[in-house]
């Protein structure tokens, strides 16, 4: 599969059973699909936060400190604008 692949298929499903896919019509449900990825990714990146911050194993104070650091960036970036 390419790399979009995955993306044109989400499309084609969400395109199945409407009577219209002209853009006018599409467009709010292409919304809701650019919607769910980044909720996927908000998703992701809060669950491996809360993972780093339980794992008593694995990383030292510091480490995990800096690893929580960097996380909460990626996540601030993420959701930059997108509230
Ligand atoms: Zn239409």
């Amino acid at each position: 599969m390419t790399r979009q692949g995955w993306a044109e298929r989400k499309v084609e499903q969400a395109q199945e059973g409407m009577d219209c896919c002209c853009i006018t019509c599409f467009a709010p449900t292409y919304a809701k699909l650019i919607l769910a990825e980044h909720k996927r990714a908000v998703r992701v990146v809060t669950a491996e936060i809360k993972r780093v911050k339980l794992d008593r194993h694995n990383y030292s104070v510091v480490t995990r400190a800096e690893m929580t650091k960097c996380l909460d960036r990626l996540l601030a970036a993420l959701q930059k604008g997108r509230t």
